[in-house]
C-alpha cells in the first residue's frame, strides 16, 4: 500500500534522491510562506538574545517538508541536529540516553512524535520546561529521585496527527506551525529546482505538468519528476517535455488531478455501486476489499481536499465534482 507513486510517505527509493535535496536555509525553502515568516522573525530574536528557540511543532501531511524543516531550523539558529522517532524511543531511559548527550543550544528532532509511549512523555515535559532529567534510583521505599541538569535545547517535534497529541505534551510547545499543501505554482517552482540539482532538463510547460498531478506534495511532485526523467531518457532524447510527462504519466496511471487507480476504485465505488451515497465506510471498505482504517487514513484525505468526496453523518457522498473527473452524469 505504502508504494503507491502518490503517497505521501517516504518509500525506499526516495531516500537518496532527497537526502541530496534538501534545502539548507529558510530562503531555499519554497512556499509555507506564513511559517517561514514566524520562523524567520523567533530564530532572529533567539540570536539575538543568546537563547535557545523555543521548542517547535510541526504538523501536517507527509511530504510536505517537515523533517526539511527541522534541519533548516538547526542549520539557521547554527546548532547541531539530533534526529530520532517516536517509535524509536521505546523506554524512559532511551530518551534519557538522547537527552544526555546533547550539546547546548542543539535541535533534537522527534519524527512521528504522536507515537511516543506515555511513559516517556512524561521524561519529556520536565526537560522541555526546566531543561532537567528527573531520575528514579533503587526500588521501594529506599528509592531516591535525582534531578540531573540537562544542556538547554530545542525540541522539534513533527506530526500528522496533531489531534493524536496528548495536550500536557502540545501545551509544551511555544511554537507551533501547521504545514499547508503547496500550490501548483510553488510545486512547479520545487520540480524546476529539484531538476536544476540532478542537471535534468526539463520544459516549464512539464514542470507545471507534473506539478498538477502530484497532490500538493513535494515528495510526490519529486517522485514523479523522477520516474518521467526515466521516460525521457529511454523514449526521447533526455529532454522532458509536456507530450514525455503526459504519456508517461498515463502509463503510470496518475491522472490530471494526480489520481491513481486506488483512487478510482473507491469514487467509482461510490458512485457506481450506491449511486454516489450516501454510503457507510464499512460498506465502502467491504465492497472495494480494502480496510476502514486505511480508507479513513491514507485514501480519503486528498479527496476531501479537493472535494471529492463528503463525509457526513448518514456516510461518504460522492460530489458532482467526481463526477464531473470521471465523465458520468449525476443521477438526479
Ligand atoms: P515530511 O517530513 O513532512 O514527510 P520531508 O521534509 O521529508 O517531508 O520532505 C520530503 C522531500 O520534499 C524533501 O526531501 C525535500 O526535497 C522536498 N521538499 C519538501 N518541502 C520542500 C520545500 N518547501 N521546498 C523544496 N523542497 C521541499
Amino acid at each position: 500500500m505504502d508504494e503507491r507513486l502518490v503517497s505521501g510517505e517516504s518509500i525506499y527509493e526516495d531516500v537518496d534522491f532527497e537526502y541530496s535535496l534538501r534545502p539548507q536555509t529558510l530562503r531555499q525553502y519554497i512556499g509555507q510562506e506564513k511559517v517561514k515568516h514566524n520562523l524567520e522573525i523567533f530564530i532572529e530574536a533567539a540570536k539575538l538574545r543568546e537563547e535557545t528557540l523555543d521548542h517547535v511543532l510541526l504538523y501536517g501531511p507527509p511530504g510536505l517538508g517537515k523533517t526539511t524543516l527541522a534541519a533548516i531550523i538547526a542549520n539557521e539558529m547554527g546548532v547541531n541536529l539530533r534526529t530520532t522517532s517516536g517509535p524509536a524511543i521505546e523506554r524512559a531511559g532511551d530518551l534519557a540516553a538522547v537527552l544526555t548527550a546533547l550539546q547546548p543550544g542543539d535541535v533534537l528532532f522527534i519524527d512521528e512524535i504522536h507515537r511516543l509511549p506515555r511513559s516517556v512523555e512524561e521524561v519529556l515535559y520536565p526537560a522541555m520546561e526546566d531543561f532537567c532529567l528527573d531520575i528514579v534510583i533503587g526500588k521501594g521505599p529506599t528509592a531516591k529521585s535525582v534531578r540531573l541538569d540537562l544542556p538547554p535545547f530545542t525540541l522539534v517535534g513533527a506530526t500528522t496527527r496533531a489531534g493524536a497529541l496528548s495536550s500536557p505534551l502540545r501545551d509544551r510547545f511555544g511554537v507551533l506551525a501547521r504545514l499547508e499543501y503547496y500550490g501548483t505554482d510553488q510545486l512547479s517552482d520545487i520540480v524546476t529546482r529539484t531538476a536544476e540539482v540532478f542537471a535534468i532538463e526539463i520544459d516549464r510547460n512539464a514542470a507545471v505538468e507534473i506539478a498538477k498531478r502530484a497532490r500538493g506534495t513535494p515528495r510526490i511532485a519529486n517522485r514523479l519528476l523522477r520516474r518521467v526523467r526515466d521516460f525521457a531518457q529511454v523514449r526521447g532524447n533526455g529532454t522532458i517535455t509536456i507530450d514525455i510527462t503526459r504519456t508517461a504519466l498515463e502509463l503510470l496511471q496518475v491522472d490530471r488531478l494526480g489520481l491513481d487507480h486506488i483512487d478510482h476504485k473507491l469514487m467509482l465505488g461510490i458512485i457506481e455501486k450506491f449511486r454516489g451515497g450516501p454510503v457507510g465506510l464499512e460498506t465502502v471498505a467491504a465492497t472495494i476489499g480494502e480496510e476502514a482504517h486505511t480508507i479513513e487514513d491514507v485514501y480519503e484525505p486528498y479527496l476531501l481536499q479537493i472535494g471529492f468526496l463528503q463525509r457526513t453523518p448518514r456516510g461518504r457522498i460522492a460530489t458532482p465534482l467526481a463526477y464531473q473527473h470521471f465523465g458520468i452524469e449525476v443521477p438526479q
